[in-house]
C-alpha cells in the first residue's frame, strides 16, 4: 500500500488496500469458497462465514506488526534464475538446505507457506478446535489467493522496474471491484488433493507464466489510450485522480478473463485445501462445532491483532521503508 501510495497519486484516496487481491478480492475468495465445501463442512463453515470472511485479510494486517509475515506473501522467482519456478526445492527443508533461510526470506516464500499453513488447518481439525479451524482455514485461504496473482511471482511486482508503478493495486483491486459482478464463480466441489506442495507449486507456476502478459498488456493498453487514462471521482468530500474506467475495461478485456480465471483458481484451490486438511485430519464431526461462540479471551485477542495492525511497524517491502519511518 505504502509504496503505491508513495509513486501513483490515483492512489491516495483509493483503497490500494493491500498487497494482494485488495482487501475486497480475498474476502470474496473466503467467502466463495465455502460454497465449494460437502455437506459434513459447509454447515459449521456457513455458520462462520463472516468470521471467516473478516479474517481472510488479517494476514495482510499482520505483516506491519510480525516481521517475518511479509514474505509469506510472494515469491520473487527471478531472483533464482531462469525458469526457477520449474526448478526450485519443492519442500521447505530441501530450500532451505539448498539456499539457507536467510536466502529463502528475502525472497518470499508463498509456496512454502501454503504448506505450512495447510499443516496448521490440520492440526487444528485433529485438535478439534473451532476458533483454531476457523482462524487457519481464513489464513489458508489468503496465502492461497496470493499464490494466484501474477504479480505476486515476481520481481517486478508492482511493474516498477518496467515504468508500470501502480500496476499492482490496479490488476488485483481496482480490477476485481469493478468487473467482479460478471464473473462466474461456478467452480465446482472442492476435491481431496493428495500432493498439497506440489498443488501449490501448480498454482505459483500458472500465476508466474500469466506475469509477462500482465506486463506487456498493460503497455500495449496504456499507449493506445494515453489521454483516456485517467478520471476524477469523487469520494466523501474529496475528488481523486483513478484510472479510468474506460481504460480499466480495455486492460480488462486484454487481459482475456485472466483476473476472473485467477480468483476462480483462488475459490477453488481455497475449498479444496480446507477439504483436504479436514480429510487428513480423519473427518473431525464439523456438525457438532455449529453452536461454537468466541470466548472472551478470543474476541480479546481479535481485538489486540486489530490494534497492532495500527501500529504498522515492519514495512512490507525494502523499498517501502521510506514511507513507514
Ligand atoms: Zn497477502
Amino acid at each position: 500500500m505504502l509504496q503505491i501510495r508513495k509513486l501513483l497519486p490515483l492512489c491516495l484516496a483509493v483503497p490500494c488496500l493491500g498487497f494482494v487481491w485488495g482487501f475486497f478480492g480475498h474476502k470474496e475468495i473466503n467467502r466463495l469458497a465455502v460454497f465449494t465445501l460437502p455437506s459434513d463442512m459447509i454447515g459449521f463453515y456457513k455458520k462462520n462465514i463472516e468470521f471467516l470472511i473478516a479474517e481472510s485479510v488479517s494476514p495482510d494486517r499482520r505483516r506491519y506488526a510480525v516481521k517475518d509475515e511479509a514474505p509469506r506473501h510472494y515469491i520473487d522467482l527471478e531472483e533464482y534464475g531462469d525458469s526457477a519456478v520449474f526448478k526450485l526445492p519443492r519442500t521447505w527443508q530441501k530450500a532451505i538446505d539448498q539456499y539457507g533461510e536467510d536466502t529463502l526470506m528475502e525472497r518470499g516464500i508463498v509456496p512454502w507457506q501454503i504448506m505450512r499453513a495447510y499443516g496448521q488447518l490440520k492440526n487444528a481439525m485433529m485438535l478439534y478446535d473451532p476458533q483454531k479451524i476457523l482462524k487457519s482455514s481464513a489464513e489458508l485461504g489468503h496465502y492461497v489467493a496470493d499464490a494466484n496473482v501474477p504479480l505476486h511471482t515476481t520481481s517486478n511486482h508492482d511493474g516498477q522496474l518496467t515504468d508500470q508503478v501502480g500496476l499492482h493495486g490496479f490488476w488485483e483491486s481496482r480490477l476485481p471491484e469493478l468487473f467482479f459482478k460478471e464473473y462466474n464463480f461456478f467452480v465446482g466441489k472442492a476435491v481431496y488433493i493428495d500432493n498439497v506442495q506440489e498443488y501449490s507449486w501448480e498454482a505459483v507456476t500458472r500465476a508466474h507464466l500469466a506475469v509477462d502478459s500482465v506486463l506487456i498488456l498493460e503497455r500495449e493498453v496504456g499507449q493506445s489510450m494515453e489521454n483516456k487514462k485517467y478520471s476524477f471521482e469523487t469520494r466523501g468530500k474529496q475528488t481523486v485522480k483513478v484510472m479510468s474506467y474506460a481504460y480499466a475495461k480495455a486492460y480488462h478485456e486484454a487481459l482475456n478473463g485472466m483476473v476472473e480465471r485467477q480468483m476462480r483458481a483462488s475459490v477453488k484451490m481455497t475449498g479444496d485445501l480446507w477439504y483436504s486438511a479436514w480429510v487428513d485430519s480423519g473427518q473431525p464431526n464439523l456438525k457438532k462445532l455449529i453452536e461454537y461462540k468466541p470466548s472472551p479471551q478470543e474476541l480479546a485477542d481479535r481485538k489486540k491483532e486489530l490494534e497492532q495492525w495500527k501500529k504498522q511497524r515492519y514495512p512490507a517491502r525494502k523499498h517501502e521503508e521510506d514511507d513507514n519511518n
